[in-house]
């Protein structure tokens, strides 16, 4: 096998998952637990790492998904703002590009939010996404909202 293969398409990972009787995190294929010498269920280590693996993801989708936090407030901003803005920049308002944080926090949770793991940070980034979830329904109502009223009142 050629250095490119071997190297860089299939670089050897470590697959850790959970020991069955510790918790702690081993090596899988490791026939001992290194840290309380149980005799470890492989298929069940495999199973954990699994879920390891899914639960990273979900937290690192979710960290990214944060970052857009400021552009609510921004929108929220602009759509208070419509009424004394100039016309060029409420359009700005009605840009697609506006639902797509709403869109992207759904799909983490059809993706991620049923997942069955007491992880802390899981937890908490399950917890950071129902805030970004409100967050995002109220910017897009408040815009909206004030769009109805800007159209009612004939700006
Ligand atoms: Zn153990």
């Amino acid at each position: 096998m050629n250095f490119l293969q071997k190297e860089v398409l299939q670089p050897e990972i470590t697959v850790m998952g959970n020991c069955q009787a510790c918790g702690e995190l081993v090596q899988v294929n490791t026939p001992k637990c290194p840290y309380c010498d149980t005799l470890l269920n492989q298929q069940s280590l495999l199973d954990s790492a699994k879920m390891n693996f899914v639960v990273t993801q979900a937290i690192s989708s979710a960290n990214t998904i944060r970052t857009f936090r400021p552009a609510a407030y921004l929108l929220i901003l602009l759509s208070l703002g419509r009424f004394v803005l100039e016309h060029s920049f409420r359009n700005l308002l009605f840009v697609v590009v506006w639902l797509f944080p709403l869109f992207t926090v759904l799909r983490w949770f059809m993706k991620h939010g049923g997942l069955n793991s007491s992880d802390a940070e899981y937890l908490e980034a399950k917890k950071q996404m129902k805030s970004a979830l409100i967050l995002w329904l109220a910017a897009t109502l408040i815009n909206w909202i004030t769009f109805a009223v800007a159209i009612g009142s004939g700006k």
